[in-house]
């Protein structure tokens, strides 16, 4: 049961130029394999066969495998390939311990070979060296595969479903695809490999004395190998003739045959050979009608290979040289989304950068990263009181929410909230028809409610970049993810609020405060842990906020204490400071977005985007022939099919590569194993790229709150929502150890916020009412 390491039989793919040796069989033959791919696969061969004389079988081992480097030789100069270093496969009919495709130990000589010093030896190491001594040509040996392997990769090249190889030849043997997860011999789970059985030792141990017969007894006695090979003495063609010529002389023997006469002739070992027997056709039949009886249940086919050691072995070395040149291709392109901790670090300095800018009021108008001040001064304390009604729009929900915060020794916060759809047209039409929508449902909720003749303090989580002038006013800058109503960049969205429950002329609202969700997110975790200063959101799209010293937010009066700003991060790069590190794949996903040019490092990591940029590198590696045997489906053609969930599912720990297959089928994505694999490779690449960047973000935030306050050390919390961060595998602990990487004088603890923008949004309302009530006072 020997690992082979051929992972797969053809699939149709191959193509390519080889050259296939095949020792071990009763002929020693070199041949030039040419697979093409016009329209229909064919295969061309041509073959020499070469002498190997008694005494270089049984020499010294350097001999043999110089006498098959000069056969080698030879053969490339009358095919005038030479100079050319055509791949090869070598095809070695013994018992080898494979540690990979081209590296195979001889555990033992077999039929008539013999050499010496060449056991317990890599055989390709051995031809390499005879090779390279010669000096006048150049190889490159991809795979070492048993006969029985090149029957079934032959076979298979006519037949898919051939997964079984038998020799019934000289010797006997067989191979077949065993599941990965069964060899123990060999690391990882998924997919399967074939196995060189090696069964002519079947019996070696005993097993099989119950029946075997004096003959057989007696043909081992007189073998070159005595106690070994005992199946295969009893199965194949080597000893059959002997066999049959002992069976005889016992009948004549006992007069039941030849009269009792008993020749010279038949007196002679080796006098009758298999081929006299000529038991062939009977042998095969034979054969399959056992097979059949013994396995009621299976329907097994048999197959005649055609030439299985040579053309097989230029199957497996096309899928080896095909492999390895993918593999390498395929780390080429993923290599581009590895970031070294030094790139890392740049980012965190160009985010620094973009920071100063954004709260410098020179830079502040042109500025990428806006740090939009938020006119949350204070995080909660826990007098906050009251019942309030919260919007959330700008995420996947627009919801509607009622929540009732009670202060006091056991401090509740009690929630109901019911979730509306925005269709489509209305998130694209007009600013009117959007904000009469949001009203309409506010509507319905009250009613549901039975609250609408109360005049509820409303804050209203509205997760878009706003230029906020006070609590309860703010300018939209622009729609960001997937919303572009018209008449709103530029208009206060509190008053188009105001002004749609106004013209309902159904209930009247206190608007008190415009909350971005990040800041809801910092809120509602300061709620129950006060270091709390620094929001964080990872979901559809990708942004942050922090305190910062009012002394350094040169856009707002006053220099006292901190006011928390709303970074707008997922700008972060539209001036091009993140061109280095983005790929073609990120310029694809820009291009297609409804915000070309615009939230280029939320294009990177945020869950909007994950999945497109997986998308646009499975087209690539699709065009360049590495996936889904190179045709780019029409599923693979649609924008958005590739949910950055199915990213989550995909690379969770627990997945066996089959579901990945099915979540791939499910998508309308026909894959192989293999093209799992890669899909799982790739979505593995894109968020982990994902996760670092958004850690090195953050690195930069801390740093800073902790240069703010001239500290050698900084403790501080990070309130977090979004569901890429809660439901990826990887995100969150790729992100925290970046973070802790790239800022190592701030111990950053991650809190995730329950309900940030509902929760957050009631308790910066009631704050606002809170300074209200003070302010009327004083
Ligand atoms: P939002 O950010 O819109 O307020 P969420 O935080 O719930 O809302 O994020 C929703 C986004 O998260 C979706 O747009 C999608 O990109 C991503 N997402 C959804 N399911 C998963 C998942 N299982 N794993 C990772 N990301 C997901
Ligand atoms: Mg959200």
């Amino acid at each position: 049961m020997l690992p082979t390491f051929v992972r797969s039989i053809p699939d149709g793919s191959e193509k390519g130029d080889f050259i296939a040796l095949d020792l071990g069989g009763s002929n020693f033959r070199i041949l030039r394999v040419k697979v093409s791919h016009e329209k229909k696969q064919t295969v061309q061969m041509e073959s020499q066969i070469y002498e190997t004389p008694e005494d270089i079988i049984h020499g010294s081992g350097s001999r043999l495998f110089d006498h098959v480097a000069e056969c080698l030789g030879d053969f490339m100069e009358k095919q005038k390939i030479k100079d050319k270093k055509l791949p090869i496969g070598f095809t070695f009919s013994f018992p080898c311990a494979h540690t990979k495709l081209d590296e195979a130990v001889l555990l033992t000589w077999t039929k008539r070979f013999k050499a010496s010093g060449v056991e317990g030896m890599d055989v390709v190491k051995l031809l390499n060296k005879a090779i390279k001594k010669r000096g006048d040509y150049d190889a490159d040996i991809m795979a070492v595969v048993n006969d029985t392997v090149g029957t079934m990769m032959t076979c298979g090249f006519d037949d898919q479903r051939c997964e079984v190889g038998i020799i019934i030849g000289t010797g006997t043997n067989a191979c077949y695809m065993e599941e990965l997860r069964h060899i123990d011999l060999v690391e990882g789970d998924e997919g399967r490999m074939c196995i060189n059985t090696e069964w002519g030792a079947f019996g070696d141990d005993g097993t099989l004395e119950d029946i075997r017969t004096e003959f057989d007894r007696e043909i081992d006695r007189g073998s070159p190998n005595p106690g070994k090979q005992l199946f295969e003495k009893m199965v194949s063609g080597m000893y059959m003739g002997e066999l049959v010529r002992l069976i005889l002389v016992k009948m004549a023997k006992e007069g039941l045959l030849f009269e009792g006469r008993i020749t010279p002739e038949l007196l002679t070992k080796g006098k009758i050979e298999t081929k006299h027997v000529s038991a062939i056709e009977k042998y095969a039949r034979r054969l399959h009608k056992t097979v059949r009886r013994l396995v009621p249940e299976s329907d097994v086919r048999f197959l005649l290979s055609e030439s299985g050691s040579g053309k097989g072995a230029a199957m497996v070395t096309a899928w080896a040289s095909r492999l390895a040149d993918q593999t390498r291709q395929i780390a080429e392109t993923l290599a581009e989304f590895r970031l070294t901790e030094e790139q890392l670090l740049e980012v965190k300095k160009r985010m620094r950068t973009e920071i100063q800018n954004g709260l410098s009021k020179n830079t502040q108008s042109t500025a990428t990263v806006k740090m939009l001040p938020t006119y949350v001064r204070s995080t909660p304390d826990g007098t906050e009181n009251g019942d309030f009604l919260a919007l959330d729009l700008g995420g996947t929900n627009f919801r509607v929410l009622l929540v009732k915060i009670r202060s006091g020794k056991r401090r509740t916060v009690e929630m109901h909230n019911k979730i509306y759809a925005i269709p489509i047209e209305v998130m694209q039409g007009t600013g009117d028809e959007l904000f009469d929508h949001i009203v309409y449902c506010i509507s319905d909720f009250l009613d549901y409610m039975g609250m609408k003749n109360t005049r509820l303090p409303l804050g209203f989580t509205f997760s878009f970049p706003c230029r906020q002038t006070s609590l309860d006013a703010g300018i939209l800058v622009n729609w960001t993810k997937g919303f572009k109503a018209t008449d709103c960049e530029g208009e206060d969205v509190v008053s188009l609020l105001r002004d749609a429950i106004k013209r309902r002329e159904e209930f009247d609202l206190d608007v008190v405060a415009v909350v971005n969700d990040t800041v809801g997110t910092m809120m509602t975790c300061a709620y129950e842990e006060p270091t709390c200063e620094v929001g964080l959101i990872a979901g559809t799209g990708s942004n942050a906020c922090y305190m910062e010293e009012m002394r350094n937010i040169e856009t707002v009066d006053g220099v006292e204490g901190r006011m928390c700003v709303n970074m707008e991060w997922g700008a972060f790069g539209d001036n091009g400071c993140l061109d280095d590190i983005r790929t073609q794949y990120d310029n694809a996903v820009d291009d297609l977005s409804l915000n070309a040019g615009k939230q280029k490092y939320e294009k990177m990591c945020s869950g909007m985007y994950l999945g497109e940029i997986v998308r646009n590198i499975l087209i690539d590696l699709t065009k360049r022939g590495f996936l889904f045997r190179g045709q780019i489906s029409e599923t693979l053609k649609t924008r958005g099919i590739f949910e950055t969930k199915y990213l989550s599912q995909i690379e969770s720990d627990r997945l066996a590569l089959l579901q990945v297959r099915s979540i791939l089928q499910h998508l309308g994505l026909d894959s192989t194993c293999d093209d799992s694999i890669i899909v799982k490779e790739v979505c593995g690449a894109v968020s982990h790229r994902a996760a670092q960047i958004c850690g090195a973000g953050m690195a930069a935030v801390v740093d800073k709150i902790r240069e703010n306050r001239g500290l050698d050390h900084l403790d501080i919390t990070v309130g977090v929502d979004g569901t890429l961060y809660k439901l990826h595998p990887h995100f969150s602990p790729i992100m925290h150890q970046t973070v802790k990487e790239l800022a190592p004088n701030c111990n950053v603890n991650f809190l995730l916020s329950e309900d940030g923008s509902g929760k957050g949004a009631a308790l910066i309302t009631a704050v606002g009412c809170r300074l209200r009530q003070q302010e009327q006072k004083s």
